[in-house]
């Protein structure tokens, strides 16, 4: 245990930020120490939040908030909408064109008073393998 918070090195940091490049699941942090926790066998569940904290400050990962639920992350890259499956708590990557959204956000900053710099939209509804389910 470390207290103080002084970092430790960045080859945790290193790894989470693999681990999350390397999936389109967005998961959870106990999922992620769940897969770095042979490797480090020191690696807290709290180590695991504090770098994924310090990640999301660095602007390399972003945390799809979970309301209720548990906060997901995932690595940044293009632009994209999610489809969370209200049923398997699934979040999906959608390919739809995102000119809809920034369009949406040019007429808000148009009009003013705000300015919008980003926007996430997001479906709820049931996953491709739920959907399926429900149909047998
Ligand atoms: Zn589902
Ligand atoms: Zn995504």
């Amino acid at each position: 245990m470390t207290t103080g918070g002084k970092l430790r090195s960045s080859k945790q940091r290193d790894r989470i930020l693999e681990l999350l490049r390397a999936t389109d699941e967005h998961p959870t942090a106990a999922w992620i120490y769940d897969q770095l926790k042979a490797e480090f066998p020191r690696l807290s569940l709290g180590n695991v939040y504090r770098n994924l904290h310090i990640l999301v400050e660095q602007g390399a990962i972003e945390k799809i908030e979970g309301g209720s639920t548990f906060d997901r992350y995932e690595a940044v890259g293009t632009p994209h909408c999610h489809l969370v499956c209200e049923s398997c708590d699934a979040i999906v990557d959608l390919e739809l064109p995102m000119s809809a959204v920034e369009e949406l956000t040019e007429r808000l900053n148009e009009n003013g008073p705000y300015r919008a710099t980003r926007a996430r939209l997001e479906f709820y509804g049931l996953c491709e393998s739920c959907v399926a389910e429900e149909q047998d």
